[in-house]
């Protein structure tokens, strides 16, 4: 096993590859490197902040409808699927943060795969909805699942065509950058 800096990842026999920029250093890093780029082609972002922008207004659309499926679900769960979650903040998330203008989270969000979610609290996720991982908003556990499809029909259809969109627009988003950067 090697270990060439105290905050990195042990290499070796049990290697892990994920998440992305576990330790804190790789995640300052990162996240440098990212207003870096933003700093010098500032001009040729609009587009993929366009697409950044247009995700943040389709996630507020599914916001009501997720906090209802989470009030009527979670208080009662019996296994919260945060504890054992194996959730990270991965490129287009960071992207969209970035430029979209949304909180960074402090560090990754586990530092390696044996991690429990930071941002777990006794009340629930201490992130704004927002700041969250795509994952953390489009999953949709077997309760959820069957409480939504017992909703309205328009319910059903708005959660479906904006994940879709959101999707769509993650692709676009991380396209247009790397058009802009490279
Ligand atoms: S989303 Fe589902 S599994 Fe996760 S805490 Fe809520 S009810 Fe439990
Ligand atoms: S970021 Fe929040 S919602 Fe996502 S796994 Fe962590 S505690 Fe759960």
């Amino acid at each position: 096993m090697t270990r060439k800096n105290k905050d990195m990842a042990p290499i070796g026999d049990g290697c892990q590859l994920f998440p992305p920029w576990g330790a804190p250093d790789q995640w300052r890093e990162a996240n440098a490197a990212l207003n870096h780029l933003m700093a010098i082609h500032d001009k040729k972002l609009n587009s993929a902040i366009e697409a950044a922008r247009a995700i943040g207004d389709r996630l507020k659309w599914l916001f009501p409808l997720l906090d209802t499926l989470c009030d009527e679900t979670c208080p009662h769960c019996p296994d919260p699927c945060c504890l054992s979650a194996k959730i990270w903040v991965d490129f287009k998330d960071l992207l969209f943060l970035h430029l979209a203008g949304h909180p960074v989270p402090q560090v990754q969000l586990i530092a390696d795969t044996g991690s429990r979610c930071t941002c777990i609290s006794h009340r629930g996720c201490t992130l704004p909805r927002l700041s969250r991982p795509w994952v953390c908003t489009w999953y949709l556990c077997p309760a959820q699942t069957a409480r939504l499809r017992r909703r309205p029909a328009s319910n059903q259809t708005l959660f479906r065509d904006t994940v879709l969109s959101i999707k769509s627009l993650r692709n676009r988003m991380e396209q247009d950058f790397i058009q802009a950067v490279r």
